[in-house]
This record gives structure tokens, sequence and C-alpha cells, in this order.
């Protein structure tokens, strides 16, 4: 028999990517721990390839992208990707809705990823609570609201940029959607799109924590009721209050965990550069070369992710001749590696779920961005959370060897190293006083739960 003793049933829904459906799928979990219930609707795509178990109060469903067999990749195009998305999702959402009507827990709110800002027009048909769910910062999403309401006009022609709450922006700190114009028409729509209809919301959430962004989300605040409620880490990692939560649990990716762990505990404390660019950037032939050189002239060890998709990257026998220095991985656990005594510091393209994780375990970085809202995150880890370099890109678009040896070095035993450290150090206290009892998080949780449940 279903439990009719929920506060309320939320159905969250991603856009189906790793990085979207992480943050969704923990915050999922902290709702379930304020009573409610939740499920989280994945295309069916994503359902088969990463075969969720459902627990008591943590459902997993589908909903279709019009691409049930291979998802993203079967497309002509992201612009079609898109359209079709938006079609068959809207269809199979309203299905998901109705599937749930008659049952003891109707659904009461649609959390939805503004990627899919079609979401909160279904939810609206059946006057469900709609609420959008940012998942990068929130300098990024002002920086979008500003070119979306035409307050900051393109193409950028005079620089340095300046936007109420942010620090000034050089063109290259901009998303690269903006400072890149026509590189990726389609998704540059997409993260415009978020605002379309945001403002006809009953919530406006977002993945960041007040005390890392107060002058952006103050700014932001201004124009549309902002709740940050991040970060959305596995509990084991921070406050450590909800049971049995120490992994996401669902990954794209086959993780090597067992490896990684074995190969980190021989290591000293501090000693290994972890690397990973996450689930979606692919690099050039050249940048995974000047990368190999660089990790090889550093002298440290390192623990690299390289996806399947990539390896052919990789210098020719660059695996047999690191030997022991180096472990080369397709994917692990992260927050796993992250809180490995071993790692010293984190290159990374600067996601923001890796980014939260690094700032959220103490890690200090090294940006590597690679496109999207990567470069605003990078500017903001050097030069406003002030924990880690930005590496510098050459003119051919590249970062070379040299350059990436210089900041690893300058991080993992600098003069600046020790400041990133022990600034890193504060964000992860800051973080874990945000999401615990009586946090800024924690309490913008509960308000947001009580917009919608009786109790
Ligand atoms: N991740 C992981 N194992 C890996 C690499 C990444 O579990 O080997 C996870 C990481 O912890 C993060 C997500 O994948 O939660 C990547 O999200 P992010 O926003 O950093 O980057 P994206 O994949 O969206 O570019």
């Amino acid at each position: 028999m279903e439990n009719k003793a929920y506060r309320g049933h939320v159905l969250a829904l991603p856009y189906p990517g790793q990085g979207h459906i992480n943050p969704l799928l923990q915050f999922s979990k902290r709702l379930v721990s304020k009573g409610l219930k939740a499920t989280l609707a994945t295309t069916i795509y994503i359902h088969n390839t990463m075969q969720p178990q459902s627990s008591s109060s943590l459902q997993f469903d589908t909903i279709s992208d019009g691409y049930d067999e291979g998802g993203f990749a079967q497309a002509e195009s992201i612009h079609a990707y898109l359209n079709r998305m938006e079609t068959i999702g809207s269809k199979t959402l309203a299905d998901l809705i109705i599937k749930n009507k008659n049952t003891a827990n109707p659904i009461d709110c649609i959390i939805y990823d503004p990627f899919l800002p079609w979401a909160l027009e279904v939810a609206k048909k059946f006057g469900i609570f709609g609420a959008a769910f940012f998942t990068q910062t929130c300098a990024v999403n002002f920086i979008y609201y500003n070119v979306h309401h035409g307050l900051l006009k393109l193409p950028i022609t005079s620089t340095p940029i300046s936007i109420p709450g942010l620090p000034v922006l050089e063109l290259e700190d901009m998303p690269s959607f903006i400072s890149v114009p026509g590189s990726y028409p389609a998704y540059f729509e997409m993260v415009l799109n978020q605002f379309s209809s945001s403002d006809k919301a009953d919530a406006v959430l977002v993945n960041t924590f007040y005390e890392l962004e107060p002058e952006a989300v103050d700014s932001m605040s201004k124009v549309c009721q902002l709740l940050p409620i991040g970060p959305t880490i596995p509990s084991f990692y921070l406050d450590k209050r909800l049971e049995n939560d120490n992994d996401y649990g669902l990954n794209l990716f086959v993780s090597d965990s067992f490896i990684c762990n074995n190969w980190l505990n021989t290591k000293p404390e501090g000693s290994v550069i972890y690397l990973s660019f996450g689930s979606l950037a692919s690099l050039s032939n050249k940048q995974m070369e000047e990368l190999a050189f660089a990790l090889k002239g550093s002298k440290f060890h390192f623990l690299w992710v390289v996806k399947a998709s990539e390896e052919a990257k990789l210098p020719e026998k660059f695996v047999e001749e690191i030997g022991n220095a180096g472990l080369v991985v397709q994917w692990c656990s992260q927050l796993e590696v992250l809180s490995n005594k071993a790692i010293g510091c984190f290159l990374t393209h600067c996601g923001w779920n890796s980014t939260l994780e690094a700032l959220s375990l103490g890690v200090p970085m090294v940006g590597v961005p690679q496109w999207t809202d990567q470069t605003t995150t990078a500017k903001y880890v050097q030069d406003v959370w002030k924990v880690g370099v930005r590496a510098k890109v050459c003119e051919n678009g590249i970062v070379e060897r040299e350059e990436i040896e210089f900041c690893i070095k300058e991080v993992m035993e600098g003069k600046r190293g020790k400041d990133f450290k022990k600034n890193v150090k504060k964000w992860r206290e800051l973080a874990i006083k945000a999401i615990s009892e009586g946090g800024s998080s924690d309490k913008n949780i509960d308000e947001f739960v009580s917009k919608f449940v009786n109790s």
C-alpha cells in the first residue's frame, strides 16, 4: 500500500545530462528528508542507461525526449533534439501527471530545469505548483537574465562589463555563448529561454548558497524571488543528516572506484593532482597532448579521468610510460576522490557541479574552462573565491604545457597555494553551515516546501 502520510509529492525534471541530474536528484533526497515524496523523472534513454532503483520515498519514473534508443546522440542536431524533446516531453510529462492523479499521492509540485521551460506550461495546465531549478551559478544566471531582457546588449563592444552584483568582467570571463557569438546558437537560445517564463514560476531555486554569492543573489533577488538551496552534495560530505546519502547513485558511465581508492590510498597526503573535464567536454588532440606532457613534467602523482570517447587522443604509450606515477580511468566517484586525503589539487573544467564539489570538500583548483558557463565560474574560482588559478589560453585556443605545469605548481606548492587551501577550507565550513539545520539554504528549503504543502 502507498504511504499517504507524505506532506506532498514533488516531481523533479532534470535536463538529461549528468551535471543536471545530480543536483536535482540530491535536492529530491533533501525534500524526502523533509517528509515529502519525490519522483525524479529522467528520459527513457537515461533511465535505461542508469537503471535507478526506487526506494520507499524516492521514486524514479520516465518521460520521453523522442530518442528512446540513443538519447541526444541519436538526434540530427542540437536544435532537432531540443525541439523534439519539447513536443514529446510535454506530452509524456502530462501522461506522468495523469498517471499519478488518482493515486494516494498525486503530484503537488513540479521542479523543472529551466533548460526545459515548457515543463512549467504543462504544470500550469494541470494547476500544479511549478518551481524553476537553476543548475548554474547565480552570477551566470544573472548574466543570461540581463541579456534576455536587453539590459546587456550583444555583441559586446566595450569592456570591461559591469553587471550589478558581479565583479567587473572581461569578455573572456563571460559564458562562451556570449563571448563567442554564434558558437552554439541552439544552446544560446536555450540558456536565454530559461527566462522566457521563469517570472511565471511559483518559485525560483538555485544550486548555490547565499554566502558564496551574496552580491549576485541580492542583485538577482530584486528581479525575482530567488531561493539558494545548495550545495546539493550528498549529505555524508556536508551535514551528515541524511542517512545513507553518500553518493549520487546515478551514473551515465561505469566508475572505477575500487581501483581509484586503492591507488590513492598508497599516496602521501596532498600529493596527487586530480583531473577531470566532466561528462560532456571533448578536448582537442593537441590539448590532450599538452596536458599529458605537463603531467609528466610536473613530477606530481596524478589521477586523470579520460572518458572512453577521449582515450584515443592520449599520446601513444602514455599510460604505459607513466607507470605508478599516474592513474588514468574512464570515470570515478568524483566525491570519493575529492575527499581522499591524497588529493592536493583539482584540475577542472569548472563545470558548476565539479566546482561546487571542490569548494564543499575543500580542494583548491586549477581552472581550465572549455565552454558555456565554465569561463565565468573559473573567474570566480580565481578572483572571487580565491581558491585557485585559471590557466591562460594561447591565441590558438590551447592551454600549453608550460602554463599547465606553472598553474599546477602554483597550487600544489607555490606561495599562493597556502592561501588557496586556507580559503577553500573556509568555503567548505560555510557550505556545511548553509545546508545544516537552520543554515541559509536549509531555511530556504523549508520556505520553499511551505509554499505548496499545507502542514
Ligand atoms: N563526475 C563523476 N565522475 C567523474 C567525473 C565527473 O562522478 O569521473 C560527476 C561530478 O561529480 C559532477 C558531474 O559528474 O557531479 C559533472 O558535472 P559538472 O557540472 O561538473 O560538469 P558537466 O559534466 O555538466 O560538464
